[in-house]
């Protein structure tokens, strides 16, 4: 589907190495993701890839967003979003970040803690509060478990302490991992963050927003169930714990809606052995851990690669980047198979590219520039 229509895309003259962001395909994974939990407010999570044409085309779609910094709020005004109805979903920020975005019209803030709580009541007042829960992010090919969210005893005495700060305690958010592979994963939340809103109308207040976050997977070389089954999954265990009184949903897709609108292009740089009898062949690419491909650590994220010479005859191979660190190897433990006749100069194609690259990209280490990125409208 779309995925495929980024690697059809017409061949682009770049030197390489080079992502390719097919801006069409993002908003088609928006309006898939939109559609599949209807009514609820999407927000995209800028970090995955804050292209500017991508964020414009995905403002114009209707799409809202998810920011975490100045230069992502300020991005997302260039691209015509409307600054109230963006979310500040980091839960680290400083008393001036939050300043700044007030002042530039942001009034959705997430936290986790009392401190966190009082700096968004003296430099935000006022403004709609979450609280992020922790949760678990078993299942989740990328992780991002501990360091954010808090117990619901916590959140409930926070929730109750903004309420007494004058800000409005709209509701709560977590994030169940990225990458999340079971979609029964976001249970487990829906019935904490049930349990805990009705504790609090004893109180007298009345939390109306779950963020259920992100997480939504991405085909990468296996497929994943589709959106719409993590869609029904949420949507059945909302109506289980929350029954009549259903909250506003809302979720923040970070890799759904980039990845699959995203190819890297890369050269081989060199194709040997390590002895003559080797089987397994090394095959250096001019892109690595440190030019993009941060989540090839552990080998957790596991892309898919397209060459012209595809077809023929293949064999084992070990990836790696061209950098000097040995920690430069993309994959050794994961079975991948590349053309015999492979050689340097070849263009290796890594699909589902678009979230988690550019950004992820170092400055200069070895004296090599951060990844170009090209976007384009199909
Ligand atoms: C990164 C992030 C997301 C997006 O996660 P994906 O797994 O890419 O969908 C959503 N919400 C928050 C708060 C995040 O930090």
């Amino acid at each position: 589907m779309t995925a495929t229509a980024a690697v059809t895309a017409p061949e682009v003259t770049a030197p390489t190495p080079c992502l390719i962001i097919d801006v069409a395909t993002a908003v088609a994974q928006y309006r898939r993701i939109a559609g599949a939990f209807a009514g609820a407010h999407v927000h995209y999570a800028v970090k995955a890839n804050p292209e500017p044409a991508l964020l414009r085309e995905l403002a114009g779609a209707g799409c809202l967003f998810d920011v975490a910094s100045r230069p992502e709020i300020d991005l997302c005004r260039a691209a015509g979003a409307d600054p109230a109805r963006l979310s500040y979903g980091s839960t680290i920020k400083k008393a001036e970040d939050i300043a700044y975005a007030y002042a530039r019209g942001v009034r959705m803030f997430a936290f986790d803690s009392a401190e966190e709580l009082d700096k968004i009541a003296t430099y935000a007042p006022g403004s709609e509060v979450l609280c992020r829960l922790l949760a678990s992010s078993m299942g989740a090919r990328w992780p991002l478990s501990r360091k954010f969210g808090c117990v619901p005893e916590m959140a409930a005495d926070l929730m109750r302490r903004a309420a007494g700060l004058g800000l409005d305690p709209a509701g709560v958010s977590f994030h169940v991992g990225s990458q999340q592979l079971d979609p029964r994963r976001w249970e487990p939340s829906i019935a904490t963050a049930a349990a805990l809103f009705d504790e609090l109308r004893a109180d007298g207040i009345r939390p109306r927003i779950l963020n259920a976050g992100g997480g939504f997977p991405v085909d990468y070389r296996t497929a994943v169930a589709p959106i719409e089954a993590y869609a029904s999954s949420i949507e059945t265990a909302v109506s289980r714990h929350f029954g009549e009184d259903r909250p506003e949903l809302m979720i923040e897709p970070g890799r759904y809606v980039a990845a699959p609108a995203g190819v890297l292009h890369t050269e081989v740089v060199l194709v040997s052995r390590k002895s003559y009898g080797d089987e397994q062949r090394w095959v250096f690419l001019d892109v690595g851990r440190f030019g993009g491909l941060a989540e090839t650590e552990d080998e957790a994220i596991q892309y898919r690669l397209v060459t012209a010479r595809d077809g023929g005859p293949a064999g084992p191979v070990i990836l790696a980047g061209p950098t000097c660190d040995s920690v430069d190897i993309l994959y050794q433990h994961t079975a991948y198979e590349l053309p015999l006749d492979l050689r340097a100069g070849d263009v290796v194609r890594i699909v589902g590219t678009g979230a988690y690259t550019a950004t992820y990209s170092s400055v200069g280490f070895n004296g090599l520039p951060p990844l170009a990125v090209i976007a384009q409208s199909s």
